[in-house]
């Protein structure tokens, strides 16, 4: 079977959607639609204008105050003197907890469990409207209400049964079998490792650790092997050896640090011996058409041969490598930039490479999933499992089903089958797409997935062209595009129910902490406002998301906000060990009707808990009571929780401080990655059964276990969000701008995600935040359109060139006005029996986004400098086995990297020295485990500024350029000091400022009249009239614009102490923590590749 397409070069159904029987406009992405003829229920049938796009009335309000020191970043310095001051026990959170005060909700007798909120706390409200039964009795009797509900977790009927363990959720690193190589689970303990009989061990300790390597032969648990073919110079042979010296290793050598390159590299091949001087663009480089020239690439570098040569360990003169001469990131994102971005990506054609992540361009859906959705490590597969492993490049898909678009490009149609649902192969279960073959005059159609032939339905039958093709093809988008949506049949719900809207549940930490910092207060004003702009869907005039609020320290707070009450009512719950929700009726609201009931409440919340001196707080009961909530209104939803300090108080999932930073570069030092205890992944476990997805947003002042709080979050699909030393007046802007983002972004709720492939290939692993319960369901209580997922796939037969390989992912997944959708991405991709072209079509930004969530999720369980030496080598081994089957003999002393992947090297650097790889002394425990986690969702684009930052230069170009300036390299040898530049990774933001800048510059941009007169840390720029100031405050707009969080601004002035912050994202340069320049790191790399050839 063919699967190239001939697809006709605009569909009928191109950009302007017209309404077509039997599917509509889905208004997801913001969309302004079509109405939907044919939906079988009614809430949401007209497409909205997308609330997406909308921001709320107060977004550009309250400007933070400037001038205060940097408090809330990652790095801050407020964060190390508050860790530092961290003590034990429970002294550690102000106030002793002993203290209560009277006025406290939790201390109260029963009597008046309702909190007399607002200001007339000695009033007792009566209890309101009785609630029901049993639970009643049980407060009334004196604050024990435990025991009286403790419903069974709710069975999932929806045919993906309840999950049975974490196993697969969390992940294995020695046991996963990621690499196709890899054998399975035989990862020795490091002693054995280090012990192997007959393994040579290299010796490149001394130097190499001075530059960040590691010495490979002290044992990575596990390392490829290869049992395809060997390559030269391996001198282990079965699958069996995990040791990772495959070198039959050279005498100790010298790497010496910074830039100089001595000894070991060699003496420099004279410059003209080269053939093909450096990096080829070649037969390394011919890209397709597409791709089209690298004009700056092509030239020889002159310092290539400088990479060394087979010529021994004779001493030279230090020889300084040319860093212009190394392949730059800047100049490959500017000629994919020039080349690709003025054509619109046409998806129709088998195997094509997408331009850039950094490429700006327009995506038009001729039968594959856009890059947008769906973007590979390769278009072109090897045939082989042997081809392969001898390549080791991971096959691997970064998939963003939700992802949204840009206004210009359509979001998925919705298709409505009726009753008989969404038609399927019998067999594989797989979804018609346009690579199904219609045969026997249209009767039946032969699955390209499976093979099967199944009959098609009387209903969706049609004739066929002359081609083959069904006449009604460009008419279904099933049919014709890459990606739709299919309206999901009862079948496809739990219960055999139709869902019910999902609801939102705020949860809000009222402890001394939390009142102190002004967080409360800040947040009660801002949900007032925020609450009318939760995501609504079709044309509904208002969200059909209901709302729900609770307050917590280290007892539980639940709110009636029933239209029909004068005032909110207060319940207390304070015996956490048994969590259930005291009230059903009034809990969960229709926001509009329980209007003044809710901004009452959100008026009085700051009033009630003003005086508080309650420091404990519990964290699981929170969560816990949530899920309850909504288990007993039947729905799915997401729980919005502001947390402050590290849970202490007697309850389950109690949690001590057991930051340990002596624990670095140990075996241990997984621990620090590991959550505390089980309790957290079983609730996460109760939460995805119910589909209840958990956004945590943190304020901790010291250490509060990131890497045990955010277990719920991870498997349930949701966000953390993490603001060290909080402070209203420093902080606010960065806050509201990401809750406001958060509760309005389209998410879809108990969603379920399948990858089918055809024969030859499968989905082998997963990397994302969600939960698996099985090896094939991808299950995500909640799924929003940041979201990532990585899949791995692995050869189980042989693949052909003729009919390629095919994905299709499928979404099932409930929308935010409750409706049970399908939706469908599908993806083919060439096969090749030729190395070279697999070489030829890969992404190296996208291989970066699957080593990098490998990586981290293998700290889990392995040592990090195991995890660090395992991509080391994989990495040597893709570029070797390039050099050894692809590129034209040359020199053993030149380097030669394939074009597509002549960036590995340099951004492989920058994982390995990345936070959690190799963390530097400022760099917190927390602050680690909270960047494990954000990377684990990354998309590609995401990861590839996160991990190379990007460095604007701000007067080089004239004034009056409206574009961006073009980026320069991460690295200090880059910056004048007679400039200023922004440099932002997707979560940092700074502006550094030179010690020369122009005293005019200074003065239009800071309003001060000297350089010496700009406040360090500054976060605010003062808005000033004139165009500089405008334009460097538009450019600030225009980078937070384009990403997912919000990004606090530092000023850093050159020489002063701040730079130590910034200068950790120059990655190009060697890093304090010991990682290695980009040009020694190329170096060590060119060691390893020649070790292996030779
Ligand atoms: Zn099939």
């Amino acid at each position: 079977m063919n699967v190239n397409q001939s697809v006709p070069p605009v569909p009928s159904f191109g950009q302007p959607q017209p309404v077509y029987p039997g599917y509509h406009q889905s208004s997801y992405g913001g969309q302004s639609g079509s109405t939907a003829p044919t939906i079988p229920y009614g809430a949401y049938n007209g497409p909205v204008p997308g609330y997406q796009q909308t921001l709320p009335q107060g977004m550009s309000r309250a400007p933070p105050s400037s001038g205060a020191p940097p408090a809330s970043t990652a790095q801050a310095p407020c964060g190390q003197a508050a860790y530092g001051q961290f003590g034990q026990g429970d002294v550690q959170n102000g106030p002793s907890s002993t203290v209560q005060m009277q006025r406290l909700p939790g201390s109260q007798p029963f009597g008046s469990p309702l909190a007399p909120v607002g200001n007339q706390p000695a009033v007792l409200q009566p209890y309101g409207p009785p609630p029901t039964s049993a639970q009643v009795t049980a407060q009334l009797s004196g604050m024990q209400i435990s025991g009286a509900v403790a419903p069974a977790p709710p069975s999932s009927g929806l045919g993906y049964g309840p999950p049975t363990s974490l196993a697969s959720a969390s992940g294995s690193f020695p046991n996963s079998g990621l690499y196709g190589s890899y054998p399975q689970g035989q990862a020795p303990p490091l002693s054995q490792a280090q012990g192997h009989p007959g393994i040579q061990t290299s010796q490149r300790s001394a130097p190499s650790q001075a530059s960040g390597f590691t010495p490979p032969a002290s044992g990575g648990p596990r390392l490829p092997s290869m049992t395809g073919p060997l390559l030269p110079g391996q001198s282990f042979g079965g699958p069996s050896v995990s040791q990772p010296n495959h070198v039959s290793s050279p005498p100790p050598q010298a790497l010496p640090p910074g830039t100089q390159m001595t000894g070991p590299l060699g003496p420099l091949p004279p410059m003209h011996s080269l053939q093909q001087p450096g990096y080829q663009p070649q037969q390394n480089g011919s890209f397709g058409p597409a791709r089209g020239p690298q004009p700056n690439y092509g030239s020889p570098y002159p310092a290539a041969p400088t990479f060394g040569s087979q010529s021994g360990p004779q001493p030279l003169p230090p020889k300084r490598l040319d860093p212009d001469a190394i392949p730059s990131p800047i100049q490959v994102i500017e000629d994919d930039r020039n080349n690709r971005g003025t054509e619109p990506f046409v998806t129709g054609v088998r195997g094509q490479v997408p331009p850039l992540v950094t490429t700006n361009f327009l995506v038009k859906d001729q039968g594959n999933a856009s890059p947008r959705y769906i973007r590979c490590t390769s278009y072109n597969i090897p045939c082989t499992s042997d081809m392969a492993k001898q390549a080791q490049v991971p096959l691997a898909a970064v998939i963003k089903p939700l992802a949204s678009l840009p206004p210009e490009e359509a979001s998925p149609y919705v298709v409505d089958h009726g009753e008989s649902g969404p038609l399927r192969c019998n067999r594989c279960k797989a979804y018609m797409c346009p690579f199904m073959q219609f045969i026997e005059g249209g009767r039946r159609f032969q699955c390209c997935f499976c093979s099967c032939i199944n009959d098609v339905p009387p209903q969706y039958f049609q004739h066929l062209d002359h081609t083959g093709k069904r006449v009604d093809a460009y008419d279904r988008p099933e049919l014709s595009l890459g990606s739709y949506e299919f309206l999901a049949t009862v079948d496809y719900c739990k219960n055999n129910k139709f869902p019910s809207p999902p609801a939102f549940i705020f949860m809000i930490d009222v402890s001394y902490n939390a009142i102190r910092t002004g967080l409360v207060r800040l947040l009660c004003e801002e949900l007032k406002s925020l609450l009318d702009f939760l995501p609504r869907e079709g044309g509904a005039e208002e969200s059909a998301i209901r709302v729900g609020f609770v307050t917590y320290n280290k007892v539980l707070h639940f709110y009636n906000v029933k239209s029909s009450l004068a005032q909110p009512q207060m319940m207390v719950v304070s015996d956490v060990a048994d969590m259930f929700v005291p009230l059903l009726d009034g809990f969960l609201v229709n926001v509009n009707e329980s209007r003044a009931v809710i901004t009452s409440l959100l008026d009085q919340i700051p009033e009630m808990f003003a005086d508080t001196r309650e420091t404990e707080t519990v964290f699981v009961p929170v969560i816990q009571a949530g899920m309850e909530a909504l288990k007993a209104a039947e729905c799915a939803g997401k729980l919005f929780l502001f947390h402050t300090s590290l849970p202490i108080a007697e309850a389950p999932g109690k949690l001590k401080n057991r930051d340990d930073r002596k624990l670095i570069n140990t075996d241990k030092e997984k621990t620090l990655f590991q959550p505390q205890t089980g309790a957290y992944q079983t609730l996460a476990k109760e939460c995805v059964a119910q589909g209840c997805c958990v956004d945590l947003f943190l304020f901790p002042n010291q250490y509060v276990d990131v890497a045990t709080l955010s277990v719920v979050p991870q498997l349930t699909g949701g966000s953390v969000y993490k603001y060290a030393c909080f402070q209203v007046e420093n902080d606010q802007e960065r806050f509201l701008s990401d809750l406001r983002r958060d509760v309005q972004k389209v998410v879809g709720f108990d969603a379920v995600m399948r990858v089918r492939t055809s024969t030859g290939i499968r989905a082998v692993d997963f990397f994302g935040a969600f939960y698996m319960s099985n090896t094939t369901d991808v299950e995500l209580a909640g799924l929003d359109g940041d979201k990532t997922v990585t899949v791995e796939f692995k050869h189980d037969d042989r693949l052909n060139e003729e009919s390629g390989a095919l994905l299709q992912c499928a979404l099932l997944y409930t929308s935010c006005a409750g409706q049970r959708r399908l939706r469908i991405h599908n993806l083919a991709l060439n096969c090749c029996t030729q190395l070279a072209d697999l070489y030829r079509n890969c992404e190296t930004d996208t291989l970066i986004n699957y080593m990098a969530k490998f990586a981290y999720r293998g700290v889990l369980n392995s040592p990090v400098k195991a995890v660090r030496d395992t991509l080391i080598t994989q990495c040597a081994q893709i570029l070797a086995c390039y050099r050894k089957n692809c590129a034209s003999p040359s020199s053993a002393g030149q380097l030669i990297l394939p074009e597509c992947m002549k960036l590995l090297p340099v951004y492989l650097n920058c994982v390995l020295k990345s936070d959690v790889l190799q963390p530097g002394a400022e760099i917190t425990t927390d602050d680690r485990a909270y960047v494990r986690q954000l990377v684990t969702s990354m998309d590609v684009a995401e990861t590839n500024v996160f991990f190379y930052p990007r460095l604007l230069p701000l007067t080089k170009s004239p004034i009056e350029s409206t574009t961006e300036p073009p980026a320069v390299r991460a690295s200090e040898e880059r910056l004048s000091n007679g400039d200023m530049y922004l440099l932002e990774n997707g979560l940092n933001l700074f502006l550094w400022v030179g010690a020369s800048v122009q005293q005019g510059v200074v003065q239009s941009l800071f309003s001060v009249s000297s350089f010496s007169q700009i406040t360090s840390g500054l976060s605010v720029l003062p808005v000033l009239d004139n165009p500089l100031s405008k334009k460097v405050r538009g450019l600030i707009d225009s980078l937070r614009a384009q990403r997912s969080r919000y990004m606090k601004l530092i000023v850093v002035k050159q020489e002063d102490k701040l730079e130590m912050l910034f200068k950790h994202f120059l990655v190009e340069d060697k890093s304090l923590s010991g990682g290695a320049s980009y040009v020694d790191f190329l170096c060590h790399m060119h060691k390893e590749i020649r070790q292996l050839l030779s």
